[in-house]
Order: structure tokens, then sequence, then C-alpha cells
């Protein structure tokens, strides 16, 4: 068998196929060819390849994906450039989440889709502006774009769902009202709405109400009031029966939206989150999110199994995509995007949103990343 590429040595964490051990894995022609248990002592010489990686003392991981990003550096005022949180920092796939607008999404494609190697998809912001004229963008229902959001997401394959944020400062008087156009929008698209969750009004009961199995409430471990705990730390009963059929946390940690205290009570409730994005853009890529890695050694040091972790950052985003079979997952077929991360036993004081700080052991960076076959270092 001749391949592109042996990663040797490596131990593989594979949520998508439950794997967690020694395996090779083989590449071709840009996607996984094989994924070969490799027994120990014995050399596994049979396979040849144009290249091989040695990642011994290494996490081999599908492609990265982080599921809440903001990568339209021009049109709007809290862009980064996708690569520079994407590719170099072991991020094969980056969701912008709500930049742009059906009426936008021209500059997007040119911003953030064609420059960048990373795989760059999006969540449509309902407001056919996006966030390209302030973050106000549900304040004037009349700029509310659903007609146009649903032609362009048959049209665009790399819009995968519609965002909307509910947070007072966002809808101003409109309370529920662009939710509700927003998740018909979603509906009549097929396809997932992701509802940033922040300040009331509107609450977040009337909010978690509106949502179905596979939509995403991102933000929802924020230290806000209002959020999904009551002030004894126990869910609402809103939260714990969106849970119940299938509405998905996602962390979107953000410069104000992720905390802690709040993880931590409900993590002792049993609850984890679906998936762990960043939210990175410009204010906040220089702490306290700094990028998905950071992001996935807090969750390390709050207690979660780095199995746990690496599965809410490739399998289980791929899901909410309806891309599970092309990435986040090293499956043969599957496109070839893989993270090589090393876990670090350096002591670090790790930040959430409200400045509140925890002590991890180890953390984990990534090391090199694989991008449809193509081998990149990152930085
Ligand atoms: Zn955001």
């Amino acid at each position: 068998m001749s391949a592109d590429l042996l990663i040797r040595n490596g131990w593989v964490i594979d949520p998508s196929q439950k794997l967690n051990g020694l395996y090779d894995i083989v590449i071709s022609d840009g996607r996984i060819l094989d994924v070969e248990r490799a027994d120990e002592g014995q050399a596994t010489e049979p396979i040849g390849a144009r290249e091989t990686i040695d990642a011994a003392g290494c996490f081999v991981t599908p492609g990265l994906i982080d599921l809440h990003a903001h990568v339209m550096p021009e049109s709007t005022q809290l862009g980064v450039r996708a690569d520079s949180v994407g590719i170099e920092q072991g991020v094969t796939t980056l969701v912008d989440a709500g930049s742009a607008g059906a009426w936008t999404f021209d500059a997007f494609l040119k911003e953030a889709v064609e420059p960048s190697v990373t795989r760059v998809l999006a969540f449509l912001n309902i407001s056919g502006d996006g966030l390209c004229k302030g973050g106000a963008e549900l304040s004037d229902m009349s700029r509310l774009a659903v007609k146009d959001a649903v032609t362009l997401i048959s049209e665009q394959p790399s819009i995968r769902g519609i965002k909307a944020r509910m947070s007072a400062s966002v809808v101003k008087a409109n309370g529920l009202a662009p939710l509700v156009v927003a998740k018909q929008a979603a509906r009549e698209a097929g396809v997932p709405l992701m509802v940033h969750i922040g300040n009331a009004p509107p609450a977040l009961s009337d909010v978690l109400g509106l949502l179905d199995k596979g939509d995403v409430v991102t933000h929802a471990f924020h230290g806000k009031k209002g959020g999904i705990l009551d002030e004894q730390g126990q869910l609402i009963p809103e939260a714990e029966s969106a849970l119940a059929r299938g509405v998905l946390f996602d962390v979107g940690h953000g410069e104000a939206s992720f905390s802690f205290r709040t993880m931590q009570q409900a993590k002792a409730l049993g609850i984890a989150p679906y998936s762990i994005s960043t939210d990175v853009h410009v204010r906040n890529l220089n702490g306290p999110v700094h990028s998905l890695t950071h992001t996935m050694s807090k969750f390390l040091a709050l207690g979660y199994t780095l199995y746990d972790i690496v599965a809410a950052c490739t399998a289980a985003p791929a899901k909410v995509l309806g891309l599970e079979r092309e990435i986040g997952t090293l499956a043969p077929g599957a496109h070839a995007d893989v993270t090589i991360l090393k876990k670090e036993q350096v002591p670090a004081a790790l930040t959430d949103s409200e400045q509140e700080t925890i002590f991890a052991k180890e953390t984990v960076f990534a090391q090199q990343v694989i991008s449809s076959g193509k081998v990149l270092t990152c930085t």
C-alpha cells in the first residue's frame, strides 16, 4: 500500500469512532485512507508513504472545529483573520457565527472564505446586515432577511445554520419577535438555529421555549443573571426540558460569556457542554479567550477528560453542521484534517470572562495540523 502521509506513534483520540489509543493514520489524496492499530514493539513499516510524521508523545485528533468565531476582519469591527485563529492554532474548521447576513455574505466570501487555508463555514445572521452595521442588528425588524437567507442557504453549502442574538442590547424593544422570525427561516431552510443568550429581556425561559432538537444555545454557561441556573444553582425547568428534547448547549466563551462558577455548578449537576467554542474576536483574542486549545485547557482544569473535550471540539460540532462524515472524524473517506496536540505539564493560571482564575496543572496546545492532507506547523 502506498500513501501520501503516515502519522505514526501518536495517541489517537477520535470520539466519532470511539478510538482512544495508539494508532497510525494513513492519508492519501487529501482524505483519510486508513486508521490502523499500532501494535507495541512491532515495526509498522509495511505501509509506504511519501512523508511520515512521528507523533510520539502527542495526541492525534480529528482537525479541531470551532463552532463560534468571528472572522470577517474588514466589514465588521470585531473580526479577526481566519487563519490566525484557525489553522495557525490547530483549528482546521471555523464557523463564523453571524458576522455576515444575507446582504453582506459576498463580502464574507471575499474576506473569510476565499483567502483562508482554514475551512470557513457560517451561521448566517438573520439580520441582512449581520454585524456589519453595529451590534443592534435585530432592533429594526425591517432589516431581518428571511427570504434572502433561505434562498442563500440553498445556494451556499458553506452556510450551515442561522444565527440570532437574543440580548436586550441587540433586540431593543423587539423582545422575542426576531427569534420567531429566525426560527421560521431555519425551519424553512432545514438548518439548525444558533441562539446567543445574554442579558434579558427577552427572558431565557421564553427563548428556550422556541428551540427544537438540534438547535444550539451559545454562551450557555455565562455568569450573568438570568442564565440556565437559578440562585440555588439548580437548572431552571426550561433549561432542563430544552436539554431533554435535544437542544445543544455550546460554550461560546467570548469576553463576557463564560463563567467557571456556572460551569462548575453545571458539572456538579452532571452537565457537560455539547460543544466547546471560543467566540473569538478582536476584543478577547489577547485574553481571556486566546485560542480554542487555551479554552480546551480550561476544561481540563475543570476536570473534564481530554477525550470528552476533544469530542466537544470535533465530532459534536461536526454533527451540528451536518458534516459528520466529512470532518471531525478520522474515519476512512473523511477529509484528512488532523490536529496534533501536545500536553504541557506546566502550571498555568487561566481566566474566565468574569475575571475569575483557576490553576491548571497542565495545558494543551496544537503543535502541527494537517488540512486536507497538507502538513502545516502551528504558531
Ligand atoms: Zn459571537
